[in-house]
């Protein structure tokens, strides 16, 4: 079991540190050739993404990866990687665009833009939740399953192979949501 984490900016290290911990295999997608190497799994991490949109189309990943998680690649997303996932984008552009879900950016305001909280996700628990800028989830698909709500609003979301996150998980030291991704692949 092998994972790729795409490092073009954000909070890509953080990942890393938590498949260390969990005994996990990964490398780094920084460019094209990075492809080349077998993985089973993709995180996309928090950050900015609209630049991460942007350099995946300049660096030429963005086809290569979009075929890979259409037919089937497990994927986790948490906060700027959920919005690269999202069909819909309220107040920004779709990316990969593969998952039924439409994300509001930015959606809690400058004030409330960083929060910490503990929330339930279903099938693993309560678990911290460190929220950045972050978006939230308006509206969800039909086959697009709800794993946690924070105040009414959508904040963790399951789709076949496909997990997001509107928190950072990789910020805290539960592993529970990293390992739940593990066992999805
Ligand atoms: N606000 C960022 C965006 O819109 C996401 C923030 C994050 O990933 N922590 O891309």
């Amino acid at each position: 079991m092998r994972l790729a984490i795409l490092a073009l900016q954000g909070a890509f290290a953080e990942h890393a540190a938590m498949l260390d911990r969990l005994g996990a295999e990964h490398f780094e997608i920084r460019r094209r050739q990075d492809l080349g190497q077998p993985f089973d799994g993709l995180i996309l991490p928090g950050g900015e993404s609209t630049a991460m949109g942007r350099l995946l189309r300049d660096l030429e990943l963005f086809q290569p990866l979009k075929a890979r998680i259409t037919a089937g690649l497990p994927v986790f997303g948490t906060c700027a990687g959920l919005i690269l996932l999202a069909e819909a984008v309220e107040n920004g552009v779709p990316c990969f665009g593969t998952m039924g879900i439409t994300v509001k950016r930015n959606a809690y305001g400058r004030q409330l833009g960083s929060f910490y909280t503990e929330g339930a996700v279903r099938g693993i628990g309560t678990v911290p939740m460190t929220f950045i800028r972050a978006p939230y989830i308006a509206a969800v698909s039909a086959g697009v399953e709800v794993l946690a709500e924070v105040d009414g609003r959508i904040v963790a979301a399951r789709q076949g192979a496909q997990l997001v996150t509107a928190f950072h998980p990789e910020l805290n030291d539960d592993l529970s949501i990293h390992r739940s991704f593990l066992s999805m692949l």
